[in-house]
């Protein structure tokens, strides 16, 4: 596999509109997309650093896993995303390796991605996103 680039940091939070004085106002960034996704029951805001993004999750429903997270955790960092040119052949790669998967197959994610998640459990406990995005 190739990892290109850290595509996103996910930032788990209970509120964007909270969150903007620090991002905006302090950071000096500019939120450029708020999307929801809606199979994961959560909005995300997106702010870019060069190639890499910061991307904000607030549940949209205490279903949603980032409302569980922040149950249990907190605010805070939630995942890694790394790029990669094609992650169905990576997860097969990975899962080659002894990685565990929680996606199998990828899946349409935000900004038109496509994403899969590596379990915890195989990765030092930083839940990793691999994405791919549409030629
Ligand atoms: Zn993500």
């Amino acid at each position: 596999m190739e990892i290109t680039h850290i595509e996103h940091i996910g930032i788990a939070v209970k509120s964007i509109e909270e969150q903007l004085p620090y991002y905006e106002g302090v950071l000096g960034l500019k939120c450029y997309n708020v999307e929801t996704v809606e199979d994961q029951k959560v909005k995300t805001a997106f702010f870019k650093i060069g190639q890499t993004k910061i991307e904000l999750l607030e549940p949209t429903s205490e279903e949603s896993t980032i409302a569980k997270f922040i149950e249990k955790r907190g605010e805070g960092i939630h995942h890694i995303a790394y790029a990669t040119k094609d992650v169905n052949e990576a997860l097969k790669e990975v899962e080659s390796k002894g990685v565990r998967l929680i996606d199998q197959q990828a899946r349409g994610g935000a900004e038109g991605l496509s994403i899969a998640f590596l379990h915890p459990k195989s990765t030092g406990s930083v839940l990793t996103e691999l994405c791919e995005h549409p030629e």
